[in-house]
């Protein structure tokens, strides 16, 4: 495959889109997403990445205010100023800035997509991934009653999805995921935390062992492989870990100490495509499941996790959904869509195989500049 010979400009767009419904976890309750997108333009071509961060520092300590200061005074100036450009060069070109994974992802998936363009090839391809279909799951939040959350994993099931995650919080869990599990005794169900418990709840999540449960995510916080490691050792189910794998090292050590044996990897949280796929390599090679998890992005970063989980490694169904669950209109043709045995087809044609729709850009964009060389 050719490299990219030199960009000519990079975009950043911040975008705000309504979700269908409100999205609640642990930490909070969202009603739009808002999003920071890079544009790299190059002889006529463009590619396009997503920054998972979110307005807030809740999921992590970036925002989109953050993603959009290192984009624009670190990261992007450093592309512009670089000739013969392939992806697999962003992480060395982005070494001085420690940290701030999300705004490195964004700018290292817009050069993916360009460079996969440019050479009239998927991206699943230019990642060395296989022509398939992948299993849907979906992630419902936290919602108002037991009753709500029963009606929404009764929809989840009947659309066909591969498994159910539903989120829990202290004082939201064990009397929800009995009464899921009464109503659904085969579901493949699983609970995801956000780290909102101690150790001082080992006695409670160890009560969720009683539920069958495909695996329990991030119970206790982002930096303890100490105590997951100490909790795993008490449960038969198995403990994922998320927000706890920030890089491959993280992974090496969590497998090393037992504190999971599951990793729900978010490309954007861990710096990019190149890094998801070497921790996927690692769970591969050391009998750890891994799954590519979701933060309700626009159909840029949605189309992206859906080539990632063609590589081999990805051995769960992830949480990448049908767009309809979470927007009315994305920036993006055409719309994720589950086929009806629950699986997704990955977008057709070069790079990630989507197409930015000018004028839904227009009406939802809340910030917008260009940078050049
Ligand atoms: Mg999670």
């Amino acid at each position: 495959m050719n490299p990219v010979p030199r960009l000519e400009a990079a975009e950043i767009h911040v975008v705000r889109l309504p979700l269908v419904s409100p999205f609640t976890t642990s930490f909070g309750t969202q009603t739009h997403k808002e999003a920071v997108l890079v544009c790299l333009r190059s002889d006529g071509t463009t590619g396009w990445g997503e920054s998972t961060a979110m307005p807030d520092p809740f999921y992590s300590y970036e925002t989109n205010t953050t993603v959009c200061q290192v984009l624009r005074l670190y990261l992007l100036p450093v592309l512009l100023a670089a000739t013969d450009l392939t992806p697999m060069d962003a992480p060395h070109l982005f070494r001085r800035v420690r940290g701030h994974p999300m705004a490195k992802a964004a700018a290292e998936n817009a050069l993916w997509d360009l460079w996969a363009r440019r050479n009239d090839v998927p991206l699943f391809a230019a990642l060395g991934g296989m022509a398939r279909r992948i299993p849907s799951g979906i992630s419902i939040g936290l919602q108002d009653s037991p009753e709500r959350l029963l009606a929404a994993v009764a929809d989840a099931c009947a659309a066909g999805y591969h498994r159910v995650k539903i989120k829990i919080k202290r004082g939201q869990d064990e009397a929800l995921v009995r009464e899921v599990r009464r109503s659904f005794p085969a579901l493949p169900l699983m609970v995801d935390a956000n780290a909102d418990y101690t150790p001082a709840d080992f006695p409670l999540l160890q009560r969720l062992d009683d539920f069958n449960l495909m695996m329990m995510e991030q119970p206790l916080a982002e930096g303890d492989l100490f105590q997951h490691a100490r909790l795993q050792a008490r449960l038969r189910t198995p403990v994922c870990l998320d927000e706890s794998i920030g890089t491959l090292s993280d992974a090496e050590a969590a497998h090393a100490l037992g504190s999971c044996r599951v990793i729900n990897i978010k490309q954007g949280r861990v710096g990019g495509l190149q890094a998801a796929r070497a921790i996927a390599a690692f769970g591969l090679g050391h009998g750890l499941d891994v799954w590519s998890g979701g933060m309700l992005e626009t159909g840029i970063g949605r189309a992206v996790n859906l080539h990632l989980q063609t590589l081999p490694g990805f051995s769960l169904p992830g949480d990448t959904s049908a767009t309809a669950r979470y927007f009315g209109e994305d920036i993006v043709d055409r719309p994720v869509e589950l086929d009806a045995d629950g699986f997704i087809g990955i977008p057709p044609g070069p790079g990630s195989g989507v197409a930015i729709v000018p004028d839904r850009l227009r009406r939802f964009c809340v910030g917008h500049e260009v940078i050049t060389p």
